[in-house]
């Protein structure tokens, strides 16, 4: 059974995670459910990296915090993703964030957006967690001629006006180094990749080392607002709580509180994993060592050696969960891989899984407080407020968002507060029932048009 946030009630406790790599090379911890009634000051629900992170920030500020999760531990998109850490989030560019808002703003947004990726480096280094990061050089690649003369264009102007370094690369270039088809020219930067799931099961123990309550199993049914805060309920519990984070992104249930329904879109992306490549196949292709990249379709192909030589390979999945583990959607995506490296064609494909990423209406995040509509930290004494809308980019983004979350909530001026991520809510989504029909529409566009 695949839970589908768009007509699935809610995640619930019986479901099964994912039949993921990551799952298949590690059993993170069991953590126990909820079986009480308490009270605490702040009520997290989620435990992703959004969460945790919340959690954590929440901890270390000697505050008291407990967090509920519907499943177990990396039973959300923490579990499933690619593992890929990317500077960025959501799906404008520094130099679309640029055009829309000026460089001022874009300056700001690239300091949020590594400083996403200096919080992830700086938790590891601190709290020792082990969770397989490892660096390697990350391809950005063009799929026609017109990308490649743009991501040529748009590397030289992120190196002036960002400081970002990358060295562009010819279409003879990538070809001399990779067995690869279907490629017009790239661009390669320093690049990261890690272990998801040991991720965020690192991100628990911390949180509970800590001081942070967390309890699993335990999804959040109902909501009630109080004259004194919030009681959620579970099915075997009740929490009365000051404050309240939402930290379930694109899991998030379709009815569940006014500040989130139908402000995200919730859309499967699915992966599956070869078997170990040979000798041959990896003389072949070039595939010989921890590197990671990423296509520019609209519908974005992305793959990377894992530490074992098998290739994760990853694209937009089926449109409904119930359609997720299709023979054909399988087949689709094996026939990109095998289009992109013919040499890899027969090899088996030894995991396959999908996920649900969130997608906000105008391509950004956002890190919110329910009716803040003032730039700055809230004062009011009962809050509500959500980080979520990563667009498939969220692993070192995620725990940073929960970061600020939690600041936002303490009303720490640890940020700018003015930039888009955090000057607005969620925008709704109108039609909200028709986005489905869109998107089906789109990816007929993409099965001719990204060829
Ligand atoms: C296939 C795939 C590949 C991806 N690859 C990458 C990548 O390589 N790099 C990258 O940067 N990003 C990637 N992403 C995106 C990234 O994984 C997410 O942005 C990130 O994990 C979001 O973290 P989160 O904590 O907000 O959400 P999640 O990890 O999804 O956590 C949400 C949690 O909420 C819980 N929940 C839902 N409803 C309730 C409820 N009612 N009560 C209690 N709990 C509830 C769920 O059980 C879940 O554990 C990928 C995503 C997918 C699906």
């Amino acid at each position: 059974m695949t839970y589908d946030p768009l007509i699935s009630r809610g995640v619930s406790s019986s479901l099964p995670v994912a039949n993921s790599y990551w799952h298949a090379t590690y059993a993170p911890a069991t953590l126990s459910p909820l079986n009480k009634k308490l009270s605490t000051d702040y009520l997290v629900i989620g435990g992703g990296y959004t969460g945790l992170s919340a959690a954590i920030t929440l901890a270390q500020a000697k505050q008291q915090v407990t967090l509920v999760d519907a499943n177990s531990l990396g039973f959300g998109c923490a579990g499933r993703n690619g593992g890929f850490v990317l500077s960025g989030s959501g799906r404008l560019s520094l130099s679309a964030i640029e055009s829309k808002w000026g460089n001022n703003i874009a300056q700001g947004m690239q300091a949020e957006f590594d400083g996403a990726v200096n919080l992830l480096k700086k938790r590891i280094s601190d709290f020792n967690m082990q969770v397989d990061f490892v660096e390697g050089p990350y391809f950005k690649l063009a799929h026609n001629e017109k990308q490649a003369t743009l991501l040529h264009d748009s590397a030289k102007h992120l190196k002036t006006a960002f400081n970002v370094p990358s060295t562009p690369l010819s279409q003879d270039a990538i070809t001399s180094r990779f067995g690869i088809e279907g490629v017009h020219g790239g661009v390669k930067v320093d690049g990261a990749c890690l272990h998801p799931l040991k991720l965020v099961s690192e991100y628990a123990r911390v949180a509970k080392e800590l001081g942070a309550s967390l309890y699993f199993d335990s999804p959040a049914l109902r909501i009630e607002k109080h004259r004194n805060g919030f009681v959620v309920t579970t099915p075997n519990g009740t929490i009365t709580a000051k404050h309240l984070l939402i930290a379930t992104n694109a899991y998030t249930p379709k009815r569940f509180h006014s500040s989130v329904d139908n402000k995200q879109f919730p859309v499967q992306s699915s992966i599956f994993v070869t078997a170990p490549l040979n000798e041959q196949q990896r003389t072949q292709t070039g595939l010989t060592e921890s590197m990671s990249f990423m296509d520019t379709r609209m519908m974005k192909y992305y793959y990377r050696v894992l530490p074992d030589g098998r290739l994760l390979f990853g694209g937009r999945g089926a449109v409904k969960g119930r359609d997720a583990n299709n023979d054909s959607e399988k087949q689709r995506l094996y026939r990109a891989m095998t289009k992109s490296f013919p040499a890899l064609a027969g090899i088996a494909m030894d995991y396959f899984w999908s996920g649900w990423v969130s997608v906000s209406l105008d391509s950004m995040p956002r890190i919110f407080i329910d009716g803040d509509n003032d730039i700055g930290p809230t004062s009011r004494s009962y809050q509500c407020g959500y980080a979520m809308g990563y667009c498939g980019s969220g692993v070192s983004f995620a725990a940073f968002a929960g970061q600020r979350l939690a600041q936002r909530m303490m009303n720490i001026n640890s940020a700018d507060w003015s930039l888009p991520l955090y000057q607005s809510p969620l925008k709704a989504y109108p039609f909200a029932k028709a986005r489905r029909l869109a998107l089906h529409g789109l990816y007929q566009w993409a099965k001719v048009a990204e060829r």
